[in-house]
């Protein structure tokens, strides 16, 4: 069972899944030329609560772009990843956010990564104006909840989760 559980503003939860974190932290930058990784995050919404599992995410695409201190996701790939999960799941899953990882063990998001966020909370098409980021450090990974406001985006750290932490 998953430790990975947190509050969003709303009172709703949000639930990183086991498999999800371990492919995430299988791509930590551990060594000096290891480059910036990231995908998607899918997941669902339940039905009861509203409540939100991430169960699963994409991992980097030949077509995307991996320095050592930046990571250019393409559409290509990402997309057919989402459209398989799309179809086996009959239409009940979402696109939730993003997660990269960084050269450091305690990320936190740089200036770049916020425009990147805002862009994508503009983007996005769904009728909620919410999205989650996530940074993979070597140590940590870090959860943040961004969302679409009149008045501009706000990114709210939700909460971390230590790689020690892992179930094997
Ligand atoms: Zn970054």
């Amino acid at each position: 069972m998953s430790k990975a559980i947190y509050s969003l503003p709303d009172n709703r939860k949000l639930k990183l899944c086991d498999d999800v974190l371990k492919m995430m932290f299988s791509y930590a930058q551990d060594h000096k030329k290891s480059p910036e990784s990231g995908g998607i995050l899918i997941g669902r919404i339940l039905n009861c609560e509203s409540h939100i599992v991430v169960d699963d995410a994409s991992e980097p695409m030949k077509s995307d772009v991996q320095t050592r201190y930046r990571f250019i996701r393409k559409s290509v790939g990402h997309q057919e990843f989402f459209n398989e999960h799309w179809e086996n799941s009959e239409g009940r899953c979402y696109y939730l956010g993003e997660w990269h990882t960084h050269p450091e063990a305690n990320p936190t998001p740089s200036i770049i990564d916020k425009q990147e966020w805002g862009k994508l909370l503009y983007e996005s098409i769904q009728d909620q104006n919410q999205l989650y980021f996530i940074i993979v450090g070597t140590k940590t990974l870090v959860i943040w909840y961004g969302e679409r406001k009149v008045s501009g985006n706000t990114f709210l750290r939700i909460g971390s989760f230590n790689r020690n932490d892992i179930q094997n």
